[in-house]
């Protein structure tokens, strides 16, 4: 699985434009393994539909890559966040559904209307907009609605749902082709809020009688049958993310992130290391600078671990632990115990196999969401089987 360090920029069978200049690290993506986390939920969820979450530029993955791969497994509905989303993926999806999950934002009428964007409707003041710009264009331009059940983000109350639903003249110009609501603690199945919000879902979303409809996303879809509706919404999970550790999605990671190994310093004890001098050394400890800092998404909350388990990376298949400050470009590794081992090592793997996403998260005090959303854009990447 991990490749000689140096082949991987020429070598590689991938679609990436390889730059001349050596890169510091490299970030390759398993196109081909996205798609079969797709398929592998659709199996679960089916009858229901599985789309797939593709804002913040697919999770940070690549947009651009990352729709096309899902559009050849067989995806056919997307969801975006925000209108500047929109063009690029219905340029990459031209024949799918697209929803915009950030509802409509105040001027971008014209442009999901262009695009064939739905937005998702999340305050009555929204339908109001959408049905006149629609009825300006003598059209009804399809849209789905937000229903907010309990987490108190976005969508109409229970009272603006059931005064929508009663205003005769807005529903019959209005095209719904999606009613949906989120839900707050799908990561934990003993949390009894699933059960209140989807009561409250199933209550509010019979107001609106043949209409498709949608509550969870990668963590929701694996409460069960009742959580899956017409169509599910995951992001994370097509990504290789476990959202629940109690209820493991059936998804195997995508994403491997490796940093060459600048330099070793040997370190006397009392000796410190990195900014702040806030480690040091209680042995004669053998120190490896790797390129790869927080502008690289290694977050600079993974150097302080009060408490936590020190954030590690793989050195010659060793789990080894980030010590000192991470900073812009650059963090400390230590590597005494490695001893010859060291002789043939090149670089470093932050994320792969055995260093989850996960684990990367939680030694930062973060979530895998946020590694994967800021993985930097400084090193090369690389996409595996993009069959183009
Ligand atoms: C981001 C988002 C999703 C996808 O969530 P994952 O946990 O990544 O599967 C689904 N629905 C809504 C409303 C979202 O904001």
């Amino acid at each position: 699985m991990t490749m000689p360090f140096k082949a991987q920029t020429s070598s590689s069978a991938a679609s990436s434009t390889a730059s001349n200049a050596a890169a510091t690290g490299l970030v390759s993506i398993d196109l081909k393994q996205i798609g079969q986390n797709w398929a592998n939920l659709q199996a679960l969820v089916g009858p229901a539909q599985c789309g797939a979450v593709v804002k913040a530029d697919a999770y940070g993955l690549g947009a651009d890559k990352v729709i096309p791969a899902l559009v050849r497994a067989g995806c056919k509905t997307f969801f975006i966040a925000t209108p500047s989303e929109a063009e690029e993926t219905r340029a990459r999806a031209p024949n799918a559904v697209i929803y915009a999950l950030d509802g409509l934002v105040s001027g971008a009428e014209r442009d999901f209307a262009r695009l064939g964007v739905r937005p998702i409707l999340s305050t009555f003041a929204q339908v109001e907009a959408w049905d006149n710009y629609s009825r300006s264009k003598r059209q009804r331009l399809p849209a789905g609605l937000h229903i907010d059940t309990g987490l108190n983000r976005l969508g109409l109350g229970a009272r603006d749902a059931r005064r929508l639903a009663g205003d005769e003249t807005l529903r019959a110009s209005l095209d719904l082709t999606l009613v949906m609501s989120h839900l707050a603690c799908a990561d934990n199945p003993a949390d009894g809020k699933n059960r209140d919000q989807l009561l409250a879902f199933e209550t509010l979303s019979a107001l609106f009688r043949g209409v498709p409809r949608s509550l969870a996303a990668s963590d929701g879809l694996m409460l069960g049958k009742p959580y899956q509706f017409d169509l599910v919404r995951p992001g994370y999970a097509l990504y290789g993310g476990q959202a629940s550790q109690s209820n493991p999605a059936p998804v195997t990671p995508v994403v491997t992130v490796t940093a060459a190994i600048l330099s070793f310093s040997d370190v006397a004890p009392g000796e410190t290391v990195g900014y702040s001098a806030t480690w040091r050394a209680n042995r004669p400890s053998r120190i490896a600078t790797v390129a790869a800092g927080y502008a690289d998404g290694v977050p600079r909350s993974a150097s302080a671990p009060d408490g936590r388990p020190a954030a590690q990376v793989r050195i010659a298949g060793v789990l080894c632990p980030i010590v000192g400050r991470v900073s812009m470009d650059l963090i400390t590794v230590d590597v005494t115990d490695l001893g010859h081992r060291l002789e043939q090592v090149s670089h470093a793997t932050l994320i792969g196999p055995g260093l989850t996403i996960e684990d990367a998260g939680y030694a930062a005090d973060t979530i895998g969401y946020e590694i994967l959303t800021r993985l930097g854009r400084r090193f090369e990447r690389v996409y595996l089987d993009d069959g183009a």
